[in-house]
């Protein structure tokens, strides 16, 4: 039977679990996806037992992701470029590390705003979501990429390591200049999060043809979703890139590509209240 686990400390609150166990029956599969909690100082051990175990990988999450980078085997660019792995795939007990957020956020556009143009984009936010987004959206190849971040030298650190052109990372006091020019606008913060403080934003000067995300996902339907489709601007749901993140490490592990269907997000949300 084929294995996969999620690694972190906490672990009990991740949707992993339920969104693979979703799959697994929907393909008819024989495998399993458990959880695992692993301190950030017994990360290697871990990720050497599962190779020992026959495991065929796992996903991490918060606090592993950064750490484990040293300890896999191979990196992808994806991982590279993030800065941060959040599924390792095993094979022949060598370590491969991806990250799976860029793909997951670029899906979950496609699917939910497939008009969406990439030529102003502004993200909020320069953390470790916002590293792999950006580091996905720099294919589209924008005219104009706006970081905007409270900490501003980790804006410019993204765009120095990606190397990017046509980017600028600036305060929120700039953000209504670049507002009024964005065709994207994407909250990668960890604001408007339950249990955060809220995104306190003023989406006026936004055309109301811009493409709205937000990347948080508790609540699903967070007030910057709300402002968006009061005035009409097409939007994505943090929930929708999870799922589709997902589908990566499932990919490799089992060998089916799974589809994130309607029936996948009706029980998949209940979990994420
Ligand atoms: P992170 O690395 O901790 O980054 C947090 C970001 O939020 C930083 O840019 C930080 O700014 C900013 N921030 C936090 N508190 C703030 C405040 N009070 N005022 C202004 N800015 C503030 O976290 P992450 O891993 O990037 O995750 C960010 C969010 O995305 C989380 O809510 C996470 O759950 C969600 N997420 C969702 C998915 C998905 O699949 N939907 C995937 C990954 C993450 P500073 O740099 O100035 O500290």
């Amino acid at each position: 039977m084929i294995r996969a686990a999620v690694l972190g400390y906490p672990v009990a609150h991740s949707l992993s679990p339920k969104l693979h166990a979703f799959w697994l029956r929907k393909y008819g599969l024989a495998g399993s996806y458990t959880t695992k909690e692993v301190r950030p100082t017994a990360l290697k051990d871990a990720l050497d037992l599962l190779a020992e175990e026959g495991y065929a990988g796992c996903n991490l999450t918060a606090p592993l992701k950064e750490l484990a980078l040293p300890m896999m085997d191979a990196l992808d660019e994806s991982a590279l470029t993030a800065g941060a792995v959040n599924t390792v795939v095993i094979r022949d007990g060598k370590k491969t590390g991806y990250n799976s957020d860029g793909f997951g956020f670029l899906e979950s556009l496609k699917a939910q705003c497939p008009a969406t143009l990439f030529s102003s984009i502004v993200i909020l936010g320069a953390g470790g979501a916002a590293r792999g987004i950006v580091a996905a959206l720099r294919h589209k190849k924008p005219q104009r990429l706006t970081l905007v971040n409270r900490t501003q030298r980790k804006a410019e650190e993204i765009i120095s390591g990606l190397s990017l052109t046509n980017a600028s990372a600036t305060g929120w006091q700039s953000l209504t200049t670049a507002l009024a020019e964005a065709t994207l606008l994407v909250n990668c913060t960890s604001l408007g999060m339950t249990g955060n403080p809220p995104l306190t934003l003023d989406l006026a000067p936004l055309p109301s043809s811009a493409a709205v995300c937000d990347i948080v996902y508790r609540p699903l339907v967070t007030p910057l979703l709300a402002a968006a489709g009061q005035r009409g601007n097409p939007a994505a749901e943090g929930l929708s890139m999870l799922l589709h993140q997902g589908r990566l490490g499932f990919r490799h592990w089992f060998g089916t590509d799974p589809a994130v269907t309607p029936e996948l997000y009706t029980a998949i949300k209940e979990f994420a209240k």
